[in-house]
């Protein structure tokens, strides 16, 4: 194996416990990922020696606060090869990122008649602010169909885009199929029409090398939660020059630079979109969670869920009357494996395989229209990250040959 996992798992407090009597196999990890003692200790730390406002402290406690949250900035914008510190927002969460550009950038570009390019396999994330903003203007939302393996239908790129086309947005990885989209691609076909390109990346960035630039996105969103980070974090990048046009999303205290009663001007970039006491601990644990995944490389760790998802997608494969979805190649998706088996309810799936100590996730993925498509109520699906093991892949699979052999009594 690529990565050494055992040396990682001791990293792990959370994988020693055990779930009704049974060793924990965790395989939720696109819902959200577990994380390091590094990660943990970084907040323990935060709030015992150094916790205060970032920003307006003139005193040691708040510059040592200050100076963390921005260096967990920088982090991520070297982490994702963003041009500058800048150009990285601090959000909630990817949910929350998406919303900002629909709301700001959309509100104030997309017109009467104009159009949305999105996919079938969005995210109700990276829908729902779309459909929203539609509905507000009075402009269309247009969906990239799916082949036969659930990859985006492409032939004729070049025709994707109309002139109506103003923002074009998809996930870099679908979390419910795993499949792995062709983003600095479709980047190029939008930059030549003059349309925006936003990648959702909340399954991109916690598993695959991302650098914004060679993509060429306007905007790429993703989540702290799912890359070993603490919940409460996400990250905006935005391509400065944009982001600079752009109105605030909300207002407050740190976005301002000038206030009278009558109005206001607003402060610099980043903090211009980071209205209020941002999530200071949870930031600078974000950045313990980046230099974890720099120290195992990210090259590293995408050949690790290659490894898995191939050995997961051989052994799962080998079942009787299980349908998987996505494309067959593991070098073509993300570490997700989709999957309905016989006629089990993808929810007595997951119910039983808890009580066999192995966590997966069961039902529409946040994904519904996705689902509608597939023509399913939903699908159970493992996901897998840097601490996964094959041998945790054969108690999924036992696990699976118990659940038929249950529900067949
Ligand atoms: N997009 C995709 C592809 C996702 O997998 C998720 C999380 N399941 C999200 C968006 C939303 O992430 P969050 O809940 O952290 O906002």
């Amino acid at each position: 194996m690529t990565l050494d996992v055992q040396r990682i798992r001791e990293d792990f407090p959370i994988l020693e416990r055990q779930v009704y009597g049974k060793p924990l196999v965790y395989l939720d990890n696109a819902a959200t990922s577990q994380k390091p003692r590094q990660v943990i200790d970084a907040l323990v730390d935060y709030y015992e020696n150094y916790n205060a406002n970032i920003h307006r402290a003139v005193h040691c406690l708040g510059e040592e606060a200050t100076a963390a949250y921005e260096e967990a900035r920088a982090k991520v914008a070297k982490f994702i090869n963003a041009p500058s510190p800048e150009s990285i927002i601090f959000t909630r969460n990817t949910t929350e990122a998406i919303n900002l550009v629909a709301y700001t950038w959309g509100r104030a570009n997309v017109r009467e008649g104009d159009e949305i390019l999105l996919t079938q396999m969005e995210h109700h994330s990276n829908l729902i602010p779309w459909q929203r903003l539609a509905a507000e203007k009075g402009a269309s939302v247009r969906y990239i169909e799916l082949t036969d393996s659930q990859t985006l239908a492409l032939d004729g790129l070049e025709n994707l885009f109309d002139a109506r086309t103003r923002i074009a947005a998809m996930p870099h990885v679908s979390n419910s199929l795993g499949t792995i989209n062709p983003v600095e691609k479709i980047a190029a076909e939008a930059r030549r029409n003059g349309t925006l390109f936003l990648v959702d990346g909340a399954q991109g960035a916690p598993h695959l090398p991302v650098d914004v630039q060679a993509i060429g996105c306007d905007f790429y969103a993703f989540s702290a939660h799912k890359m070993l980070g603490p919940t409460g974090v996400g990250v905006l990048y935005g391509r400065p020059e944009l982001l600079e046009e752009m109105e605030p999303f909300l207002g407050g205290g740190e976005m301002i630079r000038k206030v009278t009663y009558e109005g206001a001007t607003w402060n610099d970039l980043p903090w211009k979109f980071e209205a209020g006491t941002p999530n200071i601990a949870d930031v600078i644990a974000f950045g313990a969670a980046i230099d974890y995944l720099d120290h195992l490389g990210m090259e590293n760790v995408r050949e690790h869920e290659v490894e898995i998802t191939d050995y997961a997608l051989t052994r799962l494969s080998q079942l009787e009357g299980i349908v998987m979805y996505g494309p067959p190649d593991p070098r073509e998706r993300g570490g997700v494996v989709s999957f309905n088996f016989g006629d089990l309810h993808p929810h007595d799936i997951g119910t039983v395989l808890d009580h066999h100590g192995v966590a997966i996730r069961a039902g529409h993925h946040c994904t519904q229209p996705l689902m509608r498509t597939l023509g399913v109520s939903g699908t159970a699906r493992a996901s897998f990250y840097v601490y996964n093991t094959p041998e945790e892949v054969d108690v999924l699979v036992e696990a699976l040959e118990a659940t038929r052999d249950f529900f067949k009594r």
